[in-house]
């Protein structure tokens, strides 16, 4: 009897092995991946294609195409607009409920372009030496096509999920969020709540063709102006006067142009900048190192430097102020009674507005001059990405696996769609494919006047997002 279960229970083994073995090779987990790129391709050309440049945006022609497709795929999407020239779309894979939902997202419409300045038309989609070229190649279809693709594979291979995967299409995101992001958060949140987002924002580097690391965006600065308003006495310009707005003005805007608000890290910055360090020659690691210092002359040193050559990463260190419009006057002889500056404030997250407010005008230290904000924040405040979440984990975790190389956790200096979302609670984390450090400054970079995506990084990144979104939803 004992024997005799035992023999069955080893011939229902190997049977089982046998099974389990056809049955593995019926329904490969693992995408065609020849047959996937062909497919890429073709709805990543079909995108750009469709003009969506905003204003006026008309992002309804990619959403229209987006339902057709997920539609028939059996993925049902719905088109929800405020505007129906600037819809967006939203579809659902179903997953068990063990988890909370992963919402997959990409915007739809794209800035402007001046045609005459292209050489390859801006909605030609043409490829050419390797690179496909349109407006929205890296800005934003590639997140898009890549976030279709991986709810087309999920849905054929029947991918069991722990968690729903929502995909986004949104319109209005560079400009216009009203029709878009905003809408969609304030009235179809139940449609979008999820525990996890991944959305534009970041990316992987490569130098002389090499992938040196990724980074995947976790925190956003807040924008919000700040005006300098100078008041004097009008009166004949051959009589020149103390009061003069201008001259008070250009004094308060010299100040505001020196002054570098204290150094601030935060989770993201300070792993950003000691991982930055080790990836980095010695000669510039010093400086990234120097940024962590616990010895404020040595940040101080470290923040010049930087300043003076990675500007970028300077502003990633404190809430800054950029003088960017300066206006006054009318006619030469006449002194006028006002003048007025427009600073682009960037805060940090956990900066209190009121006393940075209170900050610039210690800094301009001229009664003359009036600061205060003429508008609110564009976005709302957002709580920083967790490093620790199994989200950031698992992005650490497709990286090396599909880029073999490290993540960089990064704060932007600039606003996303991501603020409305981590506004509501959600952990959003910026993704975005790899891309030479050298081709942005050659002009082929997002917004550029020929914006272009190396076709072998679309396809690695449609595999990265595939990696990432099926370990990270089917819980393998
Ligand atoms: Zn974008």
């Amino acid at each position: 009897m004992r024997s005799n279960q035992t023999k069955r229970a080893a011939v229902s083994t190997i049977v089982c092995l046998l099974a389990c073995a056809a049955g593995a090779a019926q329904s490969p987990r693992e995408p065609d991946w020849t047959a996937v790129q062909t497919e890429t391709m073709r709805h990543f050309q079909a995108l750009l294609r469709l003009d969506t440049s905003s204003p006026p945006g008309n992002e309804h022609r990619a959403a229209e195409y987006l339902k057709q497709v997920l539609d028939a795929e059996g993925i049902p999407a719905r088109i929800l607009a405020v505007d129906p020239a600037r819809s967006n779309v939203v579809a659902r894979l179903k997953g068990n409920g063990s988890k909370r939902p992963l919402l997959i997202m990409g915007h739809t419409d794209v800035v402007t372009v001046d045609e005459a300045k292209w050489t390859h038309p801006a909605f030609s989609a043409t490829r050419d030496g390797g690179y496909v070229y349109g407006r929205g190649a890296v800005d934003d279809k590639d997140n898009l096509a890549a976030a279709l693709m991986t709810m087309l594979m999920l849905k054929r291979l029947e991918v069991p999920l722990d968690r729903d995967v929502i995909f986004l299409a949104e319109s209005g995101e560079e400009g216009n969020t009203s029709v878009g992001i905003e809408f969609m958060v304030n009235q179809h949140f139940p449609e979008l709540e999820a525990e996890y987002c991944l959305a534009e924002g970041g990316g992987a580097t490569r130098i002389n063709g090499e992938v040196r690391y990724a980074t995947v965006q976790t925190l956003e600065k807040r924008g919000r102006g700040i005006e300098l308003v100078a008041r004097g006495v009008a009166g004949h310009g051959s009589v020149p006067l103390k009061s003069n707005a201008i001259v008070h003005l250009a004094g308060a805007v010299a100040k505001i142009g020196a002054w570098r608000p204290e150094i601030r890290l935060n989770p993201t910055t300070r792993t950003y900048f000691d991982r930055l360090a080790a990836l980095s020659p010695p000669d510039v690691a010093r400086h990234y190192r120097g940024v962590l210092s616990a010895d404020a002359a040595v940040r101080a040193a470290a923040d010049d430097w930087l300043f003076d050559h990675e500007p970028r990463h300077s502003s990633m260190l404190r809430s800054s102020a950029s003088p960017n419009i300066i206006a006054g006057g009318y006619r030469s002889n006449v002194i006028p009674s006002e003048a007025k500056a427009t600073l682009d404030v960037r805060m940090l997250q956990d900066e209190n507005p009121e006393k940075f407010l209170e900050d610039v005008k210690r800094v301009v230290a001229d009664p003359a001059v009036e600061v205060r904000f003429p508008t609110e924040f564009s976005r709302p405040p957002g709580v920083e990405s967790r490093l620790d979440s199994e989200a950031f984990k698992a992005i650490e975790a497709s990286v090396r696996r599909v880029y073999n190389t490290s993540t960089l956790p990064v704060m932007s200096t600039g606003a996303t769609d991501m603020a409305f979302l981590r506004a509501k609670g959600i952990q959003c984390f910026g993704i975005g494919p790899a891309t030479d450090m050298e081709d942005g400054p050659k002009g082929f970079g997002a917004h550029s006047d020929q914006e272009r995506i190396l076709e072998s990084e679309l396809h690695r990144f449609v595999r990265f997002n595939w990696d990432l979104v099926s370990s990270l939803a089917s819980g393998k």
